[in-house]
């Protein structure tokens, strides 16, 4: 499929301030993709000129083939969630999202059929004449996002539009949006600050750092071979260490701990998943780090135990992720140690 969406070379000013700056990426017809950063960074200001409500400062929007330029929003084939959802409360859950058809005038048969449809597809049957005030948080969600795809934008653009909820409800959301999306096929552009929603629902992802976008990729690609220090130090958990020195292949940190990784060039920074070490390796693979750290603490929370550890002969912490389902309920705190590295899991930058 080709792409719905081409942003060239888009910036926004406000007056010497610039909040997006040179952004340039396209969008498949059908995926589902976001824009991953912190708050500030200028992930609504692209949003909203995406949809028409703010102009760019320099730069193309391409909708479909076609420019956007001086097209009002109402006349753009997309379409908003907000976080606030904007729902109309004196209305029952059907008004609701009849309400875009009928500013429409298109006759009473095809609304019928159409928010009969929609509120099938969000499995909201039942729930028509319910006022959206009686309505759960996750059912409101649902009561917007039908609001919305009934009027059949190209384009659905989210902003955050989980972030109200509660974490039990934000993680079954994740999982119905995705699902509703890959049936729906529209195409959705999700913007948020949260890397666990844009890991699980993305086909594609932008990182987003000070009005840049750092890389867009795959979630896995994203996670295994971050570009940028900051998407290292953004997305998933690390283990961050200041490099102090640099001879050849030797790379020692601030606090003394020395690994050799080849073809390195200069670097500052190494970045280590905690989940990428290996306790009691096999040793003798030319393509591995080995060494011992000294257990500090034993972190168990539920579904996953993390050692908090100090790499002997340095000063550095180190926290490891255990495999799940190990063996290892023998570790105690103070115990030394063997661990490996493969050298392509030492991220430097
Ligand atoms: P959040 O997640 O907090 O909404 P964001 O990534 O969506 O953050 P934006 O709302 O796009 O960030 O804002 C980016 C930057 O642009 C911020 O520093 C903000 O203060 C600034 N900004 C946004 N709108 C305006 C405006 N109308 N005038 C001046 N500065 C603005």
């Amino acid at each position: 499929m080709g792409n719905i969406l081409e942003v060239k070379n888009v910036s926004k000013y406000f007056g010497d301030f610039t909040a997006v700056k040179d952004v340039d990426f396209v969008v498949e017809e059908g995926g589902f993709f976001s824009i991953l950063g912190s708050s500030g960074c200028g992930k609504t200001t692209l949003l909203r000129m995406i949809a028409g409500f703010l102009h760019e400062s320099e730069g193309e929007i391409i909708i479909r083939g076609e420019s956007m330029k001086g097209i009002p929003p109402e006349k753009r084939p997309v379409n908003i969630v907000f976080q606030t959802l904007a729902l109309f409360p004196m209305m029952n859950v059907r008004e609701n999202v009849a309400f875009g058809l009928k500013r429409q005038k298109l006759d009473k048969t095809e609304i019928d059929s159409r928010v009969n449809e929609m509120l099938s597809r969000v499995g909201l049957q039942g729930f028509e004449k319910k006022k959206v005030t009686e309505l759960s948080g996750g059912q409101r969600q649902r009561v917007a996002i039908a609001r919305s795809l009934v009027m059949k934008p190209s384009i659905l653009l989210l902003d955050e539009p989980l972030g109200a909820l509660d974490r039990k409800l934000r993680e079954h959301m994740k999982v119905e949006l995705k699902l509703l999306q890959k049936e729906i096929g529209t195409t959705f552009i999700y913007i948020t600050h949260d890397q666990s929603e844009a890991l699980v629902m993305s086909d594609k992802i932008a990182v987003m750092h000070e009005g840049q976008f750092e890389q867009i990729d795959t979630p896995r690609n994203l996670y295994k071979n971050p570009k940028t220090a900051f998407v290292a130090g953004f997305v998933g958990d690390s283990n961050r260490f200041e490099l102090s020195s640099q001879e050849a292949e030797s790379l020692t940190t601030t606090g003394g701990w020395t690994v050799s990784k080849p073809g390195i060039e200069k670097a500052d920074l190494m970045f280590i998943r905690p989940e990428a070490l290996i306790l009691y390796p096999t040793e003798g693979d030319n393509d591995f780090e080995y060494f011992d750290v000294t257990i500090k603490t034993i972190l168990f929370d539920g579904s996953n135990t993390k050692l908090s550890t100090i790499v002997n002969g340095s000063d550095e912490e180190l926290l490891i992720s255990l495999p799940q389902n190990a063996q290892f309920e023998s570790l105690q705190e103070g115990d030394s140690i063997p661990i490996g590295i493969h050298r392509d899991d030492l991220k430097c930058y």
